[in-house]
């Protein structure tokens, strides 16, 4: 038998979020050993090209507002060279009436200035965008694609080192190191600091360490659609992103005239079935019609091109779970990103690294983070008699709470 492999930092999962803080580290100078259960980076839900990100900016859940704003400036920072900044539009919600004074103050109240986001009337939004709703412009809003950036940043590193096709399936405290196994039970790679970033299956892994986190997938499938030329939907396609109830990309037309139209996403709790399905696209089509207010739309004429399938890892409350596992001293968790895979990766690299590097928080208090907002995202959140600290909760035993009613998006 080979002798395991000893790493001071291992991170396990090598989808936007194991790549991010795998790279956040190898930039802070520190030497990272990257598992993957697949071949290469990106696999599983990060093999989507069509991300988009912007802040949230719903009314309600004041701590997912105040989270996404910090998350979304360091994504943009972050990703700025591969960032396709095409803006989104968030049109106002059907049964609500618009009110520009009240949205303006509300945007306001979050932190967001004119640069980031602007409440507009119909007319100025068909100017503006080219779409006739009332809503807000989120103009640095963006679109990423995951799987060509997780690739770009676990590219050849003189600190790097990859271990693929290796599935870890059971962590062991042992003095103060952490012992990964395999499926065989074989001993794979001894660590310091283990950041456990493999979506859904951390659930498994932490078990193995009597932790239970209250995970559950969420199916999802984003339509390609194409348009004829000279069809109706022409002037309806968007020009810029709209995000609310699903979103999509600005229409992209080609040569022949003819148009691509990315439009998701359908949403299965509890479901992990990677088939594509004839019922997600006919979801998705209604969708697309409610986005571009186009309920006469002729959804036939949507014809179908491709699609990304994907599972999100969703925790009880929907907020990601990031931060050290206080539990168990060296476990580190970014987990649960939901559908904002970006904005939490970003915040996930800066959070994480913090606290094992046992660094100050001076750049993320800078970005507005507060001791109640590391607090959010801790892992301890779940475990009774969690009680927050400014660097996550510490709790009395791994007893799960599901905390109920808060529903953020
Ligand atoms: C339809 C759909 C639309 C979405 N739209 C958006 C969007 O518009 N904007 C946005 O920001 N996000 C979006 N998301 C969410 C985003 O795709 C995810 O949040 C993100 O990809 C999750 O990244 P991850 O690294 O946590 O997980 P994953 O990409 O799933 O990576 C986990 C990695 O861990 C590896 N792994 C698993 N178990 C083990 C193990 N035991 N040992 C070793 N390796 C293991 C896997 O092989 C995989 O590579 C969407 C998701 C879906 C499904």
């Amino acid at each position: 038998m080979t002798k395991p492999q000893h790493h001071e930092l291992v991170v396990i999962g090598a989808g936007i979020c194991g790549a991010t803080i795998a790279n956040e580290l190898l930039e802070r100078g520190k030497a990272v050993c990257i598992i993957d259960a697949a071949p290469s980076p990106a696999t599983g839900c990060s093999s989507h090209a069509y991300a988009i990100a912007h802040p949230h900016i719903g009314k309600g859940s004041p701590r997912l507002l105040r989270l996404t704003r910090i998350a979304f400036l360091l994504a943009e920072a972050r990703w700025k060279n591969v960032w396709q900044q095409h803006g989104i539009f968030q049109p106002t919600k059907k049964d609500k009436i618009f009110n520009r004074a009240e949205m303006t103050e509300h945007l306001c109240s979050l932190g967001l200035d004119q640069d980031m986001a602007i409440a507009m009337d119909a007319q100025e939004a068909a100017r503006v965008c080219g779409i006739e709703q009332s809503g807000v412009w989120l103009p640095r809003g963006a679109c990423l694609n995951l799987h060509e950036t997780s690739k770009q940043l676990l590219q050849d590193h003189e600190y790097l080192t990859y271990l693929w096709n290796t599935r870890i399936v059971r962590l062991e405290e042992c003095g103060n190191q952490w012992h990964l196994f395999d499926s065989s039970n074989q001993l794979i790679v001894t660590a310091n600091k283990v950041i456990v970033a493999c979506a859904m299956d951390a659930k498994a892994l932490l078990a193995s360490i009597d932790i239970r986190l209250p995970l559950k997938p969420v199916r999802g499938q984003l339509s390609i659609f194409s348009i004829e030329q000279g069809g109706a939907w022409i002037n309806k396609l968007p020009r810029v992103g709209i995000s609310g109830d699903g979103y999509c990309l600005p229409a992209k037309q080609f040569e022949d005239g003819s148009y691509q139209w990315i439009v998701g996403s359908s949403f299965d709790e509890g479901e992990d079935e990677l088939t594509p399905r004839e019922t997600s696209d006919d979801f998705n089509r209604e969708q697309a019609r409610g986005l571009v207010n186009y309920p006469e739309g002729d959804l036939r004429a949507l014809t179908k091109a491709g699609e990304f399938v994907g599972i999100r890892c969703v925790a009880g409350d929907r907020l990601p779970i990031i931060g050290a596992l206080t539990q168990r001293p060296g476990i580190f968790l970014a987990t649960a990103l939901g559908s904002r895979g970006i904005l939490w990766s970003a915040l996930a690299a800066k959070l994480v690294t913090a606290q094992l590097l046992e660094d100050d928080f001076a750049l993320l208090a800078r970005f507005g983070f507060a001791a109640d907002l590391v607090a959010a995202l801790a892992p301890a959140r779940f475990f009774a008699g969690a009680a927050p600290s400014a660097l996550g909760a510490l709790a009395s035993n791994s007893k799960p709470i599901l905390p109920v009613g808060s529903k953020a998006k």
